[in-house]
């Protein structure tokens, strides 16, 4: 994918080195037995490999990020593409509330490094990217991409632009009053969000359609690259363990197993998105078979 820097600070903040999680989550010697089951466990739901770090007292040396936190290039580097990913899409947001009679409000993307507090409690990298509805913040650990990367066996640049796209899907929604309305019909309808054409399937789905939205607009501006869509595509089933966090909670932040619904609802409803490239289309929850 072809993108430009972003001048100034744009939506990013960086969290690295500051979570109480880093220590509280995981113990101060390490994971523990626990965290290296769930560790363990996550990696054969998702297929996603994890760092089982033997360590987590955020190094010493001072690197060009955080303070008291060591800096990769490539991370910084991959900092700035998640920012310039995050400012282009969230513009197109702002200019698709506009033409609505609304007013988008930006979400933060917080770079993070094993662990971070949110809104939504304590979490750790073996938490994979989530949005926390509660403080309007997407997390991101850097480090997640390498494990992306080994898993699609290709450069993938866009396959995580894909992710920070679904993610800020997420923000979307909960601006638009969709997690509120399916709460409010999930204590309605007990059960109403599993399964396979349940409300967290719905949820996932139109996510995925608004990255499609914004898939469309980057070819648009002419962005894209061979294979970008194959990328898309391959994160879609790769990191299919992105985690909503549930409004307000506290404690910890931990990994749930909601199903973000097949491949192929997922390629369907990226593709709806990306074709269309107006999120009218992204209507996950009116057909009764999404
Ligand atoms: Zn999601």
């Amino acid at each position: 994918m072809k993108w430009n820097r972003v001048e100034g600070a744009g939506d990013m903040v960086d969290a690295r080195g500051s979570g109480r999680g880093r220590g509280a989550a995981v113990g101060a010697g390490g994971l523990g037995i626990g965290g290296v089951i769930v560790v363990l466990l996550l990696q054969a739901l998702t297929g996603v490999q994890f760092d089982i770090p033997n360590e987590l007292d955020g190094g010493s040396s001072v690197g060009s990020g955080s303070v008291g936190y060591p800096s990769s290039p490539e991370e910084d580097e991959l900092a700035a593409f998640t920012n310039a990913v995050s400012v282009e899409n969230q513009d197109m947001w702002t200019s698709v509330f506009q033409s609505n009679g609304k007013t988008y409000e930006r979400a933060k993307v917080v770079r993070f490094s094993r662990g971070v507090s949110t809104g939504c409690g304590e979490a750790t990298s073996a938490t994979g990217p989530f949005y926390c509805p509660a403080d309007q913040r997407v997390y991101l650990d850097m480090s997640f991409y390498a494990e992306m990367r080994e898993q699609l066996g290709a450069d993938g640049d866009f396959a995580w632009a894909y992710v920070v796209a679904h993610e800020l899907g997420h923000h979307v929604q909960n601006l638009t009053g969709v997690f509120d309305a399916t709460q409010k019909q999930e204590r309605e309808d007990p059960g109403s969000a599993d399964g396979a054409q349940g409300l967290s399937v719905r949820t996932e789905l139109q996510a995925d359609c608004y990255a499609g939205v914004w898939a469309h607009a980057a070819f648009k501006a002419g962005e894209l690259v061979e294979g970008d869509l194959d990328e898309a595509f391959g994160a879609a089933e790769a990191v299919g363990d992105d985690r909503l966090q549930s409004q307000g909670g506290r404690g910890t932040v931990l990994p749930d197993t909601f199903t973000h619904g097949t491949s192929t609802q997922r390629r369907t409803w990226f593709t709806k998105g990306y074709t269309d490239g107006t999120p009218a289309v992204c209507d996950t929850f009116s057909p009764d078979q999404v």
